[in-house]
């Protein structure tokens, strides 16, 4: 019992109780290194807009937040210890956990790669359960992590790692419904909202071939869109500048994070056309069936990726060069970050340095 106890993995993390309560510093255990297992030790974990919809618990409809809540979900650091049956990775490499950490693994979403939709529920790297749905799981806003290998990724980057994390929920997120929807040379795609999710959406389905066109509600964001790869920015908030746009693009990708009407980007899509959803607002969406009947158009969704998929993007981006643009903040800087995300002042992911 006493070896056991002393085996566990003292990590530190950041912390908030409640909906309105400040980051605090938390100290927890994490699991003893198993035979199968990877201790990472973290160097970056970026800020999704998911850790600030639980963080406030703003999703409590379907997924009520369970407080002390340490989020993140985008996180890279070095490989510091293995189990005896590892083999993927050695101490030294640089590792990434997304948005998941377990599964059943058997199931026929397990089985196929798809292990996010795990028949039974995947382990959330945060804000869940472990497999045993009794261990909380706290997420990257911490300095160690202990991971069933098959659910880490490598990464092949040699140097600095910060602009990777992203990649870990913000890449594979976008990469995917771009895949799925066979994002490629001479299609047009729409990609609304240019936050976390849109810039990499944005350099992903340019380096897929598509001609890119950013949805924003920023026009202060123009330069920085077209520097990203866009071909064309248009200003939402004028619902003018939508007319010519009607019934142009083969993917439109909303990922946009408040409440917002989805009818004028179906108006935008070609015939056969698809939109895309990934953001995740607060209330339902209200559109008219004829919406879609009219132009045979399909609204899709779309959640994270599996493990071998989200590996596949990673080798994606790094043989594109694609890392993502970010600032670099303490864990005292959480509040501000938060803030600054929720008001589209955002370029384009924060990342905090947990090292
Ligand atoms: P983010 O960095 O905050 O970006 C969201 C962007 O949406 C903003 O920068 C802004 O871009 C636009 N926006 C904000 N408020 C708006 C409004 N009222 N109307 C229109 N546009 C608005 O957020 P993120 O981290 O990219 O995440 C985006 C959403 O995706 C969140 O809801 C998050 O929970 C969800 N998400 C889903 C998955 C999944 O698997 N499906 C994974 C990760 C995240 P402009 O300034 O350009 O307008
Ligand atoms: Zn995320």
């Amino acid at each position: 019992m006493i070896a056991a106890e002393t085996k566990a993995v003292a990590t530190r993390g950041f912390a908030t109780h409640g909906p309105e309560a400040k980051f605090e510093a938390f100290e927890f255990t994490r699991r003893e290194v198993g035979a199968n297992d990877i201790l990472i030790d973290i160097e970056y974990c970026g800020i999704c807009h998911s850790d600030i919809h639980m963080a406030k618990n703003e999703w409590a409809a379907f997924m009520p937040t369970v407080y002390p809540l340490v989020p993140g979900h985008e996180i890279v650091g070095r490989v510091s210890q293995v189990g005896d049956s590892v083999t993927k990775f050695k101490v030294g490499d640089a590792a990434g956990i997304g948005c998941f950490v377990d599964s059943c693994g058997e199931c026929p979403s397990c089985a196929g790669g798809n292990e996010h939709y795990c028949f039974k529920q995947a382990a959330y790297t945060y804000g869940g359960t472990e497999m045993d749905r009794v261990t909380p799981t706290y997420g990257g806003y911490s300095n160690k992590y202990v991971i069933d290998e098959h659910y880490a990724h490598t990464i092949a980057a040699a140097g600095d790692l910060s602009g990777v994390a992203p990649l870990l929920c913000a890449g594979i997120t976008t990469y995917s419904p771009l895949r799925r929807f066979n994002v490629g040379p001479g299609q047009k795609v729409g990609i609304v909202g240019l936050g976390g999710l849109g810039h990499m959406g944005v350099k992903i389905a340019r380096a897929m071939g598509a001609e890119v066109t950013v949805f924003s509600t920023s026009p202060a964001k123009e330069a920085d869109a077209r520097a990203l790869g866009a071909d064309n920015f248009v200003v939402t908030t004028d619902p003018e500048n939508l007319t010519p746009l009607a019934g142009t693009f083969n993917l439109i990708l909303d990922t946009v994070s408040a409440d917002h009407d989805i009818n004028p980007l179906l108006g935008c899509l070609s015939i056969n056309g698809v939109l895309a959803v990934v953001g995740l607002p607060h209330s339902p969406a209200n559109i008219h069936h004829a919406a879609l009947i009219m132009g045979n158009k399909t609204l899709a969704g779309s959640l994270i990726g599996g493990i071998p998929e989200t590996q596949e993007m990673l080798d994606f981006c790094a043989e594109h060069n694609i890392t993502a643009d970010i600032e670099v903040i303490t864990p005292g800087q959480i509040e501000e970050a938060y803030d600054r995300t929720v008001k589209s002042d955002v370029r384009y992911r924060f990342v905090i340095d947990m090292r």
